[in-house]
């Protein structure tokens, strides 16, 4: 195990807010002061860290946040800090501050900068906090749980209304890179199906199934496209769906209300758990990891770890680098994706099957 001692640590929010940060901010708080450590709060990401925009945090500065949205740090994006410079000043401000290790709490950006910054000899320990739950390693982020929440209690309006009128809805649900949200949502909404990148849906069979179960006594349909799809694909969709159907066909996106409002109950146990596990591994010197959630155990993978099977995933590996990857770890990565996409597969058939 390495070991270094950790005195004070910094803890930051950034890229993207998701429900249950300020959670996971009150856990790394409470952990580190229960565990004799002094904290830093970092306003405004990696750009608060270069602007040295900080503030001691105490017991009672995390107090009624538990239950809050958004994030009591803010957060922004920084494209200094993805600069060699940037990376290399941030590390000596840590050290002039005497920050001894950092919990970086975001998406996939969020660790790649951490990543660098971790080789510059400054400890991070990455919280998956994003709604898309899109970071491979982990089974769910921080967000995902409350963003469903919040869209299937949103669709169950908009169903309302479309089986008055007896209209087909196209709902646009967040998601860039994975289309989480949107098979999760479908499944829970009883949509008759979810547009997303990582499964090839036949939009010509689903429009004939419309078809077909309107003549049954169907009044209202709802079709979930991930927003990963491209900008101008739902209004196509739109077009397509009504043209070929004669249903009439309306557009929602639902945008930024997915991200707010007070986290779940699993978004505030997730992040007390994930938050907790972070001081810890950065006091036990197990640090340059992402804390992650596989199946209901909270472990740690290697920061370096997680960016490439993220990387991999997403399609963001070159070929040249995919080569000098150690087989042992390539089939490792393999597997992961590989369950990921049969998983897709799966909630995808489910969704087709009880749609009727
Ligand atoms: P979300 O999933 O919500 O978009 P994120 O953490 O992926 O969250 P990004 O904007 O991609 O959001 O990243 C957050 C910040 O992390 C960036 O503004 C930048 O400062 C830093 N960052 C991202 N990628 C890198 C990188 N390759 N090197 C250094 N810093 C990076």
């Amino acid at each position: 195990m390495k070991k270094r001692e950790i005195k004070r640590i910094g803890v930051l929010t950034s890229g993207g807010d998701a429900p249950g940060m300020n959670a996971a901010i009150r856990a790394v708080t409470r952990m580190a002061l229960f565990s004799g450590l002094e904290v830093v709060g970092i306003r405004n990401g990696y750009q608060g860290l270069l602007d040295q925009d900080m503030v001691d945090l105490h017991v009672r500065d995390v107090s009624y946040i538990i239950n809050r949205g958004g994030t009591m740090l803010y957060t922004a994006r920084c494209e200094e800090f993805r600069t060699p410079a940037g990376i290399k000043k941030a590390a000596q401000i840590c050290r002039d501050r005497g920050i001894d290790g950092l919990i970086t709490l975001g998406g996939d950006g969020t660790f790649r900068g951490a990543y660098e910054l971790s080789e510059q000899g400054i400890p991070c320990v990455g919280v998956p906090c994003t709604i898309d739950n899109d970071i491979a390693a982990t089974d769910v982020t921080i967000g995902f749980d409350t963003a469903m929440n919040t869209v299937v209690e949103l669709i169950d309006k908009i169903r309302d209304t479309g089986e008055s009128h007896a209209r087909c809805n196209v709902v646009e649900v967040m998601g860039r890179q994975a289309g989480d949200i949107a098979i999760q949502t479908a499944l829970s909404v009883g949509a008759v199906a979810a547009i997303v990148r990582e499964y090839d849906v036949d939009i010509g069979a689903m429009i004939e199934k419309m078809k077909k179960v309107r003549l049954t006594g169907k009044r209202n349909f709802i079709i979930i496209v991930s927003e990963g799809m491209g900008k101008d694909y739902s209004n196509e969709l739109v077009k397509r769906v009504q043209t070929e159907t004669g249903i009439e066909t309306r557009l929602s996106i639902l945008g930024y209300i997915q991200r707010g409002g007070s986290p779940t109950l699993r978004d505030r146990v997730l992040a007390t758990q994930m938050g907790a596990a972070a001081v810890s591994n950065l006091i036990l010197g197990d640090t340059n990891d992402v804390i992650c959630a596989h199946g209901s155990n909270i472990v740690s993978e290697e920061m370096s770890y997680a960016v490439s099977l993220d990387n991999l995933y997403k399609g963001h590996m070159k070929p040249e680098e995919i080569q000098k990857m150690p087989p042992s770890l390539k089939y490792e990565m393999d597997k992961v994706i590989a369950e990921k996409k049969a998983y897709y597969a799966y909630i995808q058939n489910l969704i087709g099957t009880v749609s009727l």
